[in-house]
């Protein structure tokens, strides 16, 4: 008997996929992450850049699983709070997280596309540094877990809690879509979840330490992101191409086979 190519397995669990959507909008997201653990097994885990958001997830993850996955996309250019709140979740919670680089690192960046890419076309950076490394990744598994939320961005108000993520080609989760800031920063205080300690410095969003700046009283949350440019998503959520491969980026892909 011929094997089902991937476009026939993609179709089919897109259709499976469609059949759960509905029924999933009332799902908590307790529910909704015992039933990607379920479905996937080890072929799903979390996404994470350590948001409040992501530590709910994290948090609620850990009552409902002692062995669940949390990967991050680790652009070499995070603050040293990030990396200090990694340690502690991985203290916390009895986890290691999986960490995901670019193919270049950032000197062969700078040698390759010139000094300081993010401040002159930080889509070329976010694809080189985010968009790649979390395409490799999501290459591994079936399904993964996000902590978006609808009001947070327009691109994401028409998330649903579980869809299918054409553009990477699995399964999409995303527990907590419905909640408000409020709802998350409750949960964080009611279950004492560790966080970024630059929340309480006018940090509500935070990336790579040349595109993250503190907002002034008044400011939208993700004022601070990228601020000075129209961009408002790093790319891992909206269709983009694939980056531009240069030499040294295709010779390393090639050796890992991607
Ligand atoms: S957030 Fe800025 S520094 Fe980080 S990958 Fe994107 S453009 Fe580069």
């Amino acid at each position: 008997m011929k094997s089902p190519t991937q476009d026939q397995l993609r179709t089919r669990t897109a259709a499976d996929i469609a059949s759960v959507q509905l029924a999933a909008e009332n799902w908590t997201p307790q529910r909704t992450l015992a039933w990607a653990f379920e479905s996937f097994g080890d072929r799903v885990a979390i996404s994470s850049a350590f948001g409040v958001e992501g530590m709910v997830l994290i948090d609620m993850a850990s009552r409902i699983s002692k062995d669940f996955r949390l990967f991050t996309i680790d652009t070499e250019f995070l603050f040293p709070e990030t990396y200090s709140l990694m340690d502690r979740i991985e203290e916390k919670y009895g986890i290691t997280i999986e960490k995901v680089y670019s193919l270049l690192s950032p000197e062969e960046q700078e040698r390759t596309h010139g000094t300081a890419l993010w401040s002159r076309d930080p889509d070329a950076c976010c694809n080189l540094r985010k968009v790649e490394p979390l395409r490799r990744k999501l290459g591994e598994l079936s399904a993964w877990i996000t902590s978006i939320r609808r009001d947070q961005t327009s691109v994401r108000s028409t998330a649903q809690r579980i869809e299918w993520d054409a553009k990477f080609g699995l399964v999409k989760v995303n527990p907590i879509v419905d909640w408000s800031a409020k709802q998350v920063w409750r949960y964080i205080h009611d279950h004492d979840v560790p966080y970024n300690e630059l929340h309480n410095r006018d940090y509500p969003s935070i990336g790579c330490t040349h595109c993250t700046r503190a907002v002034r009283p008044g400011e939208d949350p993700r004022a601070g992101r990228w601020s000075g440019f129209a961009k408002t998503e790093c790319g891992l959520h909206i269709i983009e191409p694939v980056p531009q491969a240069t030499e040294a980026y295709a010779s390393k892909a090639a050796k890992i086979g991607n």
